[in-house]
């Protein structure tokens, strides 16, 4: 161990995923001191490896989850003007059929099957409608589009599915880009004067004298430091329950409960921009996103995830279901020798005792630890991307009592970095980025625009040509677009360029990933 050093804040917080880094931006915000410990890559769990939704969830409504969903309505029209350049609207086309049943464990299958025995279980059109209906009005929608009827064999969705499916409803959610909204929180975290350690992982905190004594190790050079706070957020994600009990030797009555969720990529199967939400026999849904231009995503499923400490990864099985799935579906059935990529993330749900992985809540649970005397500890369980930004706020006002001058909320009317312009403005700004440097191809520039968003330009800087960019790594990848994400976006390795605040390695080849990651070991 090398030596220590002591440094003291209002607020300290354990884990750089999108809760941890949006506590800390809206935190640092009001003028608390903050320091945040990231253990790996900035977003590099579960807050990289979502469907990328700022969605209500459409399904939720099932389980009677009428708060959250309204709570996610409301938020993704907030978020979508945050930050318009990482998060954009789209359309999801939802085919009926009449095969397709309700997981029945839900309230609402049971209440049918109570009223309609009938029915067997069968989700009928006419309650999807009433499902829509409620998206549609529970969340008072300004930007988005609301639900229409489409015929499949007039509008282009119905192209690339079998002809036995003749109707389906349309509805809007949103796209963001996940690793992208935890990197840009931490970047205006930072901004606003936090402090965030990547690669700097929490091995022990304990209470000393009324503050936190946290104890935290460099994992590239190992080197150990010591931090004290007021207060302790545990925002550890899936690791809630092993930071409560191997970090800080305590016990907690509440526990998290791990699903794991994968997704598989295969080239493009459809010449539209609409998604598809296909529902299955077994009462689960999929969605099929048409992602990076020239691909698809596929996704997800739910499957207990026995241990954290178990890498969670795509299996054979998993990979299986969505590949049938999909192809119960899609005109040209698809295989598992398409599938280009997978990942894979664990769910932190709150553990509300469901029997079944499905029905575990989605939603957020907060719990203060603290007595007169003792340092507090708030501990997160749960919460989903679409509401990172409410919780937030819900995690200021539990320790509010201990800071009396703590201003006010203030995050829901801010801009994340590069996102400070009007949603209808994006396809002028794209012209402009390419107008201002002609040495853009269109999609380079779009690229650019939708990573970036008013910062393109000053990462642009100067260029008049492509080589002024630096070496390329590849079609897409240059030297001043990977210091750029060095600089700001607390890029380190290969890999949280290229899977994550980007997804170029579905693009680049085996000798440009080499000589990145040589690239990036000697500069
Ligand atoms: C398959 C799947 C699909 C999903 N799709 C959506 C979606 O479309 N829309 C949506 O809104 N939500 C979605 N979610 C939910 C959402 O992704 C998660 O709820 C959210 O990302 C959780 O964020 P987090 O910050 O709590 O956890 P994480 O992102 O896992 O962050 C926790 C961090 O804590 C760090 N950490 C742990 N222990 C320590 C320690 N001792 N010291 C320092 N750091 C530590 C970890 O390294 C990790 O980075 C999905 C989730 C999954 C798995």
């Amino acid at each position: 161990m090398s030596k220590s050093k002591t440094k003291e804040v209002d607020l300290f917080v354990i884990g750089g995923g999108i809760n941890g880094c949006g506590i800390a931006r809206d935190a640092v915000g009001r003028g608390l001191s903050v320091t945040l410990a990231e253990m790996n890559d900035i977003g590099g769990a579960t807050s990289s490896s979502s469907t990328k939704l700022f969605h209500g969830g459409l399904r939720y409504l099932e389980y009677f989850e009428f708060r959250l969903v309204r709570e996610s309505l409301i938020e993704r029209e907030v978020l979508l003007r945050m930050m318009p350049h990482i998060s954009w609207p789209m359309r999801f086309v939802l085919p009926l059929s009449s095969e397709m049943r309700f997981e029945n464990s839900t309230p609402t299958s049971r209440l049918l099957n109570f009223l309609m025995p009938w029915a067997k279980g069968k989700r009928p059109a006419w309650l999807i409608r009433l499902g829509l209906f409620l998206y549609d009005n529970l969340g008072g929608r300004k930007i988005l589009p609301g639900t229409s009827n489409i015929s499949l064999s007039k509008d282009l969705a119905g192209n690339a599915l079998k002809k036995s499916f003749k109707k389906a409803f349309e509805y809007s959610d949103c796209w963001i880009e996940d690793n992208k909204l935890v990197a840009l929180n931490a970047l205006d975290a930072k901004n606003r004067g936090a402090k965030i350690l990547t690669r700097t992982k929490v091995i022990e905190a304990k209470r000393v004298e009324g503050f936190w004594k946290i104890i935290l190790e460099n994992q590239i050079t190992r080197e150990v430091e010591e931090h004290h706070a007021k207060v302790l957020i545990n925002a550890a994600g899936p690791w809630v329950a092993d930071v409560i009990n191997s970090k800080l030797h305590l016990n907690s009555k509440d526990n998290i409960r791990l699903v794991r969720g994968s997704h598989i990529v295969v080239p493009k199967l459809y010449d539209h921009d609409k998604c598809y939400f296909f529902q299955g026999t077994d009462g689960r849904i999929i969605f099929s996103i048409p992602y990076e231009y020239d691909f698809t995503l596929i996704g997800t499923t739910d499957n207990d995830h026995d241990d954290i400490k178990t890498k969670p990864t795509c299996s054979d099985a998993e990979r299986d279901y969505l590949v049938n799935f999909a192809s119960q579906y899609f005109a040209k059935e698809i295989s598992p020798k398409d599938v280009v990529w997978s990942y894979s993330g664990v769910r932190p749900l709150y553990d509300d005792g469901t029997e079944n992985a499905v029905a575990a809540t989605r939603d957020y649970v907060l719990k203060l630890e603290h007595s007169a005397g003792i340092a507090p500890l708030l501990n997160i369980f749960g919460g989903k991307i679409t509401t990172y930004r409410k919780l937030a706020e819900a995690a200021i006002l539990e320790i509010a009592k201990f800071f009396p001058d703590l201003k006010g909320s203030w995050t829901a009317n801010s801009s994340l970095p590069g996102g400070d312009f009007p949603v209808q403005d994006v396809a002028k700004l794209i012209k402009k980025l390419q107008s201002d440097f002609n040495f853009l191809t269109e999609i380079r520039a779009k690229r650019l625009f939708r990573a970036y968003g008013l910062n393109a330009w000053e990462l642009l800087k100067g260029a008049s040509k492509l080589e002024d960019l630096g070496e390329q790594f590849g079609e897409f990848l240059t030297q001043r677009e990977v210091e750029y994400l060095r600089k700001n976006e607390f890029a380190m390795e290969a890999d949280d360029i290229i899977w994550r605040r980007t997804k170029l390695g579905l693009k680049m080849s085996a000798h440009d990933k080499k000589r990145l990651s040589e690239y990036l070991k000697i500069s």
